[in-house]
């Protein structure tokens, strides 16, 4: 297992140091008191929390789906990283040294791959900020930069840069430090010449904007024409890579992330330097989606720092348009959270948790960065305040494009909107939306429920909302299992008397062979190691599970005892079994001697199991 590179002594350093309670609060509200801590599940969707974080035993689990672990496995989870990075992250955060050669080794190719690629863009962004602050070719973006009032402190904190006229500076600067241009071509900062050899700049005379990940790692570079050419495209950004896929990212999540859990509301604008002026103007609360229409994996992403959000769009029909891209994606992943305002109070409770969608449209001319320029952070808030929500604002939107006031139009509207109507499963609302159509366009509720069962029968069914995951049922092995989890000093003594591979169920026999290990191997242990030492994640999921249901205190060695008994005399009969047929097979070759010999043991085996029958109470 990878854990096994970093030094054992420094993994749990980094887990003494890091209290669980302390790490996932940062990520979640957590609710609770006497150790026992819960909140909505960040991995699946649900109305009431059920996961639940315990710090005596510094574990997490969700009864609802099922997931669970120690502080390393929700990092890991939470930010999509490897064991060795989750390591890292924490041991960062919480000040703990490690060993740089020793992570790197216990890392898997991929990912030594991935780091590379990092670096790379790193390297990129270092040089361009550089060229930006202190070269004479960067005076011309200094300007650009001070005409649009971006300040010093706002270059400094989202690194911005220039990459210059020439032809060949992020080569040669990139072969000085190590970095072949075959090495920077893989990330698309530069090109191969296609007459002859030799490498060229793919960004020249660009200001430019490192685009980095929710960790802070830089995965592309966006470049910005500091005056209009015909030829070249405004805006050009780096291609997709393993590290860089465009519909995931949210730029500024890095640095906006925790002002955005503050809030529970996140802005959504479109430009880097809407972006930039927006958190500059104080609202730091804000990503952008980089003029990709809001996709469905944004959307996952910010519900887990978020629940409400607020796409402030500009005010011409090309931002009312990119608005309207992103409605499929909103209905899809969070259709029932539509409400006309009115609604939302009184359906609070049930709505919290979840991310609802506001729209912002500024008046025609503005953009956000105009916007803040000209009203200030108040300008913008007074309107995000005043937000439509999303539903109303489709409805609007649409009405805009037909004439309600022929029966022709009205019919094509309803057209357009019941089927946006249909996805949702919610009685209520789709109830309220469709009163909202029938006062909108006059046409009889009853016409309207018709088309709305015409549309039904051919749409899907609607998903499940319940997850259901694995759980053993309840018998010796899980029993078992469970008291040798919580009251581990037993374990030496149920070793003795039943292998860990008298366990059918795969899960509850890895788990019982790590237990069995780590007895003899540290005597003592605590759960949040045993989850180490679990490479299969269904397996943690389990024990937190496990350890999280109470089991009696009470005569737990007699509730061992019938646990080993159980499993003892389910062997057994499994022998006689076999026992039973070699003596028939026996009897049939006519080998007596054989035969003679079979009953003897299945005598004996037999006499072993009354007495264990009488044994047990
Ligand atoms: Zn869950």
């Amino acid at each position: 297992m990878v854990a096994d590179h970093i030094p054992q002594e420094v993994i749990e350093e980094v887990r003494r140091r890091s209290d669980i309670v302390e790490v996932i609060s940062e990520y979640l509200p957590l609710k609770g008191s006497g150790g026992n801590y819960k909140a909505l599940c960040p991995f699946h969707s649900e109305k009431t929390p059920s996961f639940t974080v315990t710090r005596q035993k510094q574990i997490f689990h969700c009864f609802g789906c099922g997931v669970g672990g120690n502080v390393f496995h929700f990092i890991m989870k939470y930010e999509h990283l490897s064991f060795p990075e989750a390591v890292a992250s924490l041991a960062h955060r919480f000040g703990v040294s490690l060993p740089k050669g020793r992570l790197r080794a216990a890392m898997s190719e991929a990912e030594t791959h991935k780091d590379q690629l990092y670096r790379l863009n790193e390297m990129a962004a270092e040089y361009y900020h550089k060229t930006l602050l202190s070269t004479a070719q960067g005076e011309k973006a200094r300007a650009y930069l001070k005409q649009r009032g971006v300040n010093a402190r706002s270059v400094e904190l989202f690194k911005l840069g220039y990459a210059p006229a020439s032809w060949d500076g992020l080569v040669r600067y990139g072969a000085e430090r190590g970095f072949s241009p075959q090495a920077l071509v893989e990330v698309g900062l530069v090109k191969a010449r296609e007459q002859g050899p030799g490498f060229y700049d793919r960004f020249r005379d660009r200001l430019m904007f490192p685009i980095a990940n929710a960790m802070g790692r830089v995965v592309a570079l966006g470049g910005r024409l500091l005056e209009n050419l015909p030829d070249a495209p405004k805006y050009l950004n780096s291609p997709e890579t393993t590290i860089y896929k465009k519909g995931q990212l949210l730029y500024g999540l890095h640095l906006t992330k925790h002002a955005i859990r503050r809030a529970g509301q996140v802005l959504i604008v479109e430009g880097y330097l809407d972006l930039i002026s927006v958190f500059q103007a104080g609202i730091e609360n804000v990503v952008a989606t980089l003029g990709t229409a809001l996709t469905r994996s944004h959307v996952q992403v910010l519900k887990a720092y978020a629940n409400e959000a607020v796409l402030v769009f500009d005010g011409d029909n090309a931002g009312r348009s990119a608005a309207l891209r992103g409605k499929e994606y909103f209905l899809q992943e969070h259709r029932r959270y539509f409400l006309p305002g009115a609604h939302l109070s009184s359906l609070k409770g049930a709505l919290e948790g979840d991310l609802h969608a506001k729209v912002v449209l500024l008046p025609a001319g503005h953009d956000p960065d105009t916007l803040v320029q000209r009203e200030g952070r108040d300008g913008l808030l007074k309107r995000v305040r005043q937000a439509q929500p999303f539903m109303e604002f489709v409805f609007d939107a649409e009405a805009e494009g037909h004439d309600l006031g022929s029966v022709q139009g009205k019919l094509a509207y309803v057209r357009k909107l019941l089927p946006l109507v249909t996805t949702m499963t919610n009685q209520v609302e789709r109830t309220e939306y469709l009163s909202e159509l029938v006062k909108r366009t006059g046409i009889a509720p009853a016409a309207l429920a018709d088309e709305l069962h015409r549309l039904k029968q051919g749409a899907k069914p609607a998903a499940n909302d319940g997850v259901a995951y694995y759980f053993p049922g309840l018998g010796p092995e899980r029993l078992l299992v469970q008291l040798l989890l919580t009251h581990r000093s037993w374990i030496p003594y149920a070793r003795l008397q039943v292998p860990a591979d008298f366990l059918q169920e795969p899960l509850l026999r890895a788990i019982l062979q790590a237990l069995y290990r780590l007895a003899s191997e540290r005597g003592d242990f605590d759960i949040a190691t045993l989850l180490e030492a679990l490479a299969d994640e269904r397996c943690r999921d389990l024990v937190a599970r496990l350890v999280l249901e109470s089991v009696g205190d009470e005569a737990v060695q007699q509730q061992i005892d019938d646990c080993l008994v159980a499993l003892q005399r389910r062997q057994i009969e499994a022998q006689l079994k076999r026992l039973k047929e070699d003596m028939h097979e026996a009897e049939g070759r006519g080998d007596m001697v054989q035969l003679a010999h079979l009953q003897q043991q299945f005598a004996q085996l037999r006499r072993t199991l009354t007495r264990r029958g009488r044994a047990a109470p």
